[in-house]
């Protein structure tokens, strides 16, 4: 059946399509990866990376997955409602100052950065009497969040508060791991073990996570009690200038406004940066940087009808993108009804290449305009 004819009017604005079966066979992937041992957990943050956090996460869940990631305190609310009481929800931003006694009644595990913020979060769920497990983020060399070698130190000295402090993990974040020849993997893997060792003869049960997406595929290592990948789950290709293991996961169609078939050689867009010669046929798409079809693709990217690319002419505007879709025949122009933008062959990853960005950026900003279907099994 052609997919096109079944769209109906809610694919008026453009339709993402989002296969769940996709997700849950990257998760399952993943997951075999991993060393012996290691739990694979599941970064859900920015609303899944755009893909929808509350269709997302249940199939996560379904194929098995107990230990999920978000950015904020807020995000963590959302998601503790979807999901069954059994699973743990580590928010990697941590928690907002004033807001330590939502965080622990939500059940939230807040990553805490230093060790003022240990002591804080220990006191408030003294005070309200509810326990209180946390996390621990250690800088292990991206100089982003995370107490640094000394402050671990200072921490390693406070033994009192590390036995009352409820620390279910430790982790640690990679700055270079989607390029597995950087000697900052490396560095960082020390720094991490070396730390960890320490801090886990005192509190032994405490577990530890280094690897994102990208981490996994740098060795069982690297893969200590728990992975944190995202973007692989969503299709983005964990290994760059390598075949993507992943299964690809959006496909988004937009519908086709106006063709037309051009008598006279013509300026196309704003700034007129690019000429239609006499005899093109153009396509204008519903779709546009408002709807994250980036502006910085312009006159780079393109989009697929027909088994063929098709390339953007002219810039992207607020709510149109324009192809020119010479190439295809005198049939085929006549019956296209939609571009797509992404899809299977079209990947997030080629996409964000002509944007000069990354598949994370890509997903992140697609719109909210589009009509969302969700495939599952
Ligand atoms: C976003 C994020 C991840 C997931 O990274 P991917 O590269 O998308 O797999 C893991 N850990 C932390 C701390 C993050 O912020």
């Amino acid at each position: 059946m052609n997919a096109e004819c079944s769209l109906g009017t809610d694919a008026r604005e453009g339709v993402l399509t989002i296969d769940l079966r996709a997700i849950g066979d990257n998760y399952l992937h993943l997951r075999d990866s991993l060393a012996p041992g290691s739990r694979c957990g599941a970064v859900v943050k920015a609303d899944a990376y755009g893909l929808g956090m509350v269709e997302v996460a249940p199939e996560l869940y379904r194929q098995g997955c107990r230990d999920f990631f978000v950015a904020t305190q807020t995000e963590g609310e959302v998601l503790g409602k979807c999901l069954g009481d059994d699973v743990n929800i580590v928010v990697l931003t941590g928690v907002r100052p004033g807001c330590e006694a939502a965080c622990a009644r939500a059940r939230l595990i807040p990553v805490l950065f230093t060790v003022q913020q240990l002591r804080d979060w220990v006191a408030v769920s003294e005070r309200i009497g509810v326990a209180a497990p946390c996390a621990l983020k250690f800088d292990s060399g991206m100089t982003r969040l995370g107490m640094t070698e000394e402050e671990f130190e200072q921490l390693l000295e406070e033994r009192e508060l590390l036995q009352t402090a409820d620390i279910r993990l430790v982790l640690s974040h990679l700055a270079c791991a989607d390029d597995p020849d950087h000697p900052q993997n490396a560095l960082q893997l020390r720094r991490f073990k070396m730390a960890a060792e320490r801090l886990r003869t005192l509190c032994p049960d405490v577990r530890l996570s280094l690897a994102n997406s990208s981490g996994i595929f740098l060795g069982d290592a690297y893969h200590f009690d728990i992975a944190r990948p995202g973007c692989a789950l969503y299709g983005v290709n964990p290994l760059p200038g390598s075949p993507n293991p992943m299964r690809p996961v959006v496909t988004l169609q937009l519908p086709v406004l106006q063709k037309r078939h051009l008598s006279s050689t013509c300026q196309v867009g704003y700034g007129a940066t690019q000429q239609a010669v006499a005899g093109s046929c153009l396509a204008v798409a519903r779709g546009g940087y408002a709807d994250g079809i980036l502006r910085a693709q312009s006159g780079r990217g393109c989009g697929w009808a027909c088994g063929r690319r098709l390339p953007m002419i002219g810039r992207v505007s607020m709510d149109s993108t324009i192809f020119d879709i010479s190439a295809l025949s005198e049939n085929e122009r006549d019956s296209l009804q939609y571009i797509e933008v992404l899809n299977k062959r079209l990947t997030v990853d080629e996409v964000a290449g002509y944007a000069g960005t990354i598949g994370y950026e890509i997903l992140t900003s697609l719109g909210s305009r589009y009509h969302r279907r969700y495939l599952r099994s």
